[in-house]
Formats: C-alpha cells, sequence, structure tokens
C-alpha cells in the first residue's frame, strides 16, 4: 500500500476516483465484510466520478441466491450530484487499465 488513509475532503485525483480499491479484491469484486462496516460505521467507500464528493456505501441487495448487487451514492443530494456507483453482482467496472479485463466475454 504506498498511500495512506485519504483524508476526508482531500481533492484526489481523478483516476482514483469511483469507490476506493481497499473495498475492492484482486478480482475487482467488493469486499463484502469491509463494505458491510463501511454501512454500519457510515464511512465512506469511495469517491464520486462526477463531482468528486464521497461516496456512501448502500447494503447490498439480494437478487438472487448467489447475486447481489451494490450501490454507492454520492453525498451531495440528486439535483447537486446523486452520482450513483453501481456494483451488479459485486462487480466494480473501473475504467482503469491497471485491471485485469476480464469482465467482457463473461465465462
Ligand atoms: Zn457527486
Amino acid at each position: 500500500m504506498p498511500t495512506q488513509e485519504t483524508l476526508p475532503g482531500t481533492a484526489q485525483p481523478a483516476r482514483d476516483r469511483g469507490l476506493w480499491a481497499r473495498f475492492v479484491d484482486a478480482d475487482g469484486l467488493i469486499i463484502h465484510s469491509l463494505w458491510m462496516r463501511a454501512c454500519a460505521e457510515q464511512t465512506y467507500v469511495g469517491t464520486c466520478r462526477r463531482c468528486g464528493d464521497h461516496l456512501r456505501p448502500e447494503r447490498p441487495m439480494q437478487v438472487t441466491a448467489t447475486r447481489q448487487d451494490y450501490e454507492a451514492r454520492c453525498v451531495r443530494p440528486i439535483g447537486t450530484c446523486g452520482w450513483t456507483c453501481n456494483a451488479p453482482g459485486g462487480r466494480v467496472f473501473r475504467g482503469s487499465s491497471r485491471d485485469r479485463e476480464r469482465t467482457k466475454g463473461d465465462r
């Protein structure tokens, strides 16, 4: 881990926007236990791609027995921003090239 915890209010480079890496495992899946803890503690899980404010996690929605959809919402209300980050099935779509591109061509 090259970086320390980011302090609230600290501007982050655009490439770090979206869900923070510590909530996502090497396969690009949300780490459920950390996500649930963030929900319980009402801490943030990411940076808004649109306005750069923080993203607050929602409790995952159980879609099927094996699938949960995750959502994180910008702390700014709809009208101000209201951007939502979706992770269907816990899979995070990050635009970064560093990730293994396994999202296309599903198994
Ligand atoms: Zn926003």
